[in-house]
This record gives structure tokens, sequence and C-alpha cells, in this order.
């Protein structure tokens, strides 16, 4: 099976509204015909990704308003949401930062999972996961746009719509307190060990504790304590530590990556067939997620936005457009030497992200197969 792929592209050669990426994406909307997915009245979750304080490349506030604006165009009810990653209240405030509030989306700012990050329901999952907690709101809405903006991840390689469905739809914690329930299922399938610091090698700089999003490391007589009931495996600490003082003992790239694809899976099998769609921002190509405290230059130069039906085809043809870009200078690409031809994503962060994606198709979610259509 061939799946249909639009793009608009983000070069604009000539100077006037058309070619602007706004309206490359007014266009892409139309492709999609929102009529035919959404029904008059109903609710529908427009799934994106927050953020981080220090993360500002996230899909841009404007491009999200006309995705829920063409929402209320067919009659449906969009709400803007992600999951719990830091502490709920926290969260909405760094969404607000960035510039997604209700004013500016002109639609509800929710948290799928509330304030708490523990309402969640039970869903199936394939051998590696076995269920996971959906988040409530995803769970329950009859639609959804997946808005995802496309980067590196140092665990999966690549992070777009799988990676945002898989982690961002389950929810953050769980009402047991029991992190293997919630989404450190997933981080859980990533790394076998708890955290183990090397006192000799830490100088105490706090990086590990700022960027801990389940408050597991504290201080105490002068060093840290990590506690193992609250940590859930996500290795930002691992990621963040300048001195390679802390570290999870990892199981193996496969097993996580498949780990996505059956948590997509589990999310979409919430969703009856045709109501959900799709819609890749590859801009701002940075190395990492946007959970991180920080961004990076990108990696290659801005591609454009991509959207589809098929979860699948959306992200192979991401991946192959960033995969055939030129590495950008002054950046994690340009320092690693990749040139044109480079496997961009894979050879910059050593984890090769095409291996989800393959698994997702494997799981019938789709089709690795694809026309890209340019609007
Ligand atoms: S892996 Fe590190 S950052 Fe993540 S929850 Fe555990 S202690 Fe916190
Ligand atoms: S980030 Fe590393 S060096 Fe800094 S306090 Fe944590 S373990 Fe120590």
């Amino acid at each position: 099976m061939t799946s249909e792929v639009y793009f608009a592209t983000a070069r604009a050669p000539h100077w006037d509204y058309s070619a602007s990426q706004t309206a490359g994406l007014e266009r892409l909307v139309e492709k999609m015909e929102f009529g035919k997915a959404i029904e008059e009245g109903e609710y529908v979750a427009i799934k994106i990704h927050f953020g981080s304080q220090g993360a500002h490349r996230i899909i841009r506030p404007r491009f999200l308003r006309i995705l829920a604006d063409a929402v209320k165009a067919v009659g449906g009810k969009p709400f803007v949401c992600d999951t719990v990653r830091i502490q709920g209240w926290d969260y909405l405030e760094v969404a607000n930062e960035n510039g997604i509030n209700p004013q500016s989306m002109g639609c509800p700012v929710i948290l799928a999972d509330g304030l708490f990050g523990c309402d969640s329901i039970s869903v199936k999952a394939g051998p590696v996961l076995k269920e996971v907690a959906v988040a409530s709101a995803i769970h329950d809405v009859p639609a959804m746009i997946v808005a995802s903006h496309c980067k590196g991840h140092i665990a999966s390689g690549f992070g777009g719509a799988i990676k945002n469905l898989a982690m961002g739809g389950a929810a953050g914690r769980h009402r047991s307190g029991d992190w293997k329930k919630a989404r450190g299922h997933l981080h859980a399938a990533e790394a076998a060990s708890s955290v183990i610091r090397d006192p000799k090698k830490c100088v105490m700089c706090l990086q590990c504790l700022r960027v801990c999003p389940t408050e597991a490391i504290s201080e105490k007589d002068g060093g840290l304590v990590v506690d193992d009931k609250k940590c859930w495996r996500c290795g930002r600490c691992e990621r963040v530590c300048p001195k390679d003082a802390i570290h999870l003992k990892k199981r193996g790239e496969d097993e996580f990556q498949m780990a996505l694809a059956e948590g997509t899976q589990a999310v979409l099998s919430t969703f009856a067939p045709g109501k959900v769609l799709y819609f890749n921002f590859a801009l701002e190509v940075q190395p990492e997620c946007d959970c991180m405290p920080m961004a990076d230059t990108p990696l290659v130069q801005d591609q454009g936005i991509l959207a589809s039906r098929d979860v699948v085809a959306v992200e192979q043809a991401t991946l192959d457009l960033i995969n055939g870009a030129t590495p950008l200078a002054d950046s994690l690409a340009a320092d690693r030497g990749l040139k044109k031809g480079d496997r961009i994503l894979a050879d910059a962060l050593g984890v090769d992200g095409e291996v989800h994606v393959a698994a997702a198709a494997q799981l019938g979610l789709g089709s690795r197969k694809y026309k890209l259509i340019l609007v």
C-alpha cells in the first residue's frame, strides 16, 4: 500500500503570502479534509508538546491556531493538550510562557492526564509493554490532530508523531504511585537499572536534580540521594550531567523502539479508523527532545510541514527529508563531520529512529511506502 503524504515546503521562492509557511499549512489543512474526520459538535484533541523553559523550538503558536480554527470551522470543539512531564501546574506555566494558552489558541489548553498526571485508562498493548495508561482526555476524545515538532532524540533517535503518541499519549504518573504503571513503563523498556551516581565524579552542580521530573533526586549530607520508588528511569539526569557521573544501565535500543511502536498502537486503538490526522513540523530540527532544558541549533535547514492520515508514512517521509538534507554549519551534525548523503539523525545521535518507524509498520499501523505530494 502506498499512502499519500502532503508537503508544504519551508522555502518561499516568491514575495507573496501564498509562498509563506502559514499559507502552506492552510493548504495542507484543506487537503486533510477535516470535515471527513470530525463530526459536528465533536471534541477534538490537538496533541502537541508544550516544550520546556529553555527549549523554545516548539511548534509556533500561530501554526497551532490554524489547526484549532480549522477544527472549529467544521463544527468541532478543539482543545490543545499535552501530558504531565514536570509538575502539572508548572507545566501549564511553561506552555503559557511558550505562547500556548487559551487566548493564543482560541480554545482550552489542558493536561490530558489531569493536573496531577494520573488520570488515565489502562489499555492492552503488545508483548513488550503489555498495557499502557492512556491519558484519559486522549482515551475519551473521538478525534485527534497529532501535531509533532520533528527533531532528534537521544533515546529514540527521532522524535516525531510516533514518539508524540507513545510517550506523550501515556499519563505521566499513576494514582497508585507505581511509576511502572504510567509513562515510566516505556522508560523501563529503555533502562534496566535504577540510577547509579558516582560521587567521585560528581561536582554537585545540581543539574540532574533540577531536570528530574519526579523530584526523585534530593540533597542529603552534602551529597545526592535518588529515591528509587519515585524514579521512572527517564534518563534526563544522565543526559544533562556534565561530568558523566550518573547512569542507568541500558536494556538495548530495540526494546525501547518496539515499546514506542506498541505505545502508539495502544493509544490509536482508542480511536475509530480515520479519526486521527497527522501534521509533522520538520522545522528547527534540533538534536534533542523539547523536554530538555535547552535547544541546540538545528541539524539541517527547515524542511517544511508534512500531513497525512497514515502515521507511518508521515514519519518515514519526514525522516527521508531530514536525512536527505545538507547538514548545517555550527550544528551537532557539523561537529560529527557529517555531510550530505549521511543519515543525519542516526549518525548525529548514534541511534536509528527508523527502527521504531519500521516497528510501527510491522504492527500494521501504516505503510512506509508513500507518495509525497507538494501543495
Ligand atoms: S532517571 Fe533521573 S531524571 Fe529521570 S526520574 Fe530517575 S532520577 Fe529523575
Ligand atoms: S548533574 Fe552530574 S555532576 Fe551535577 S550534581 Fe548531578 S550527578 Fe553531580
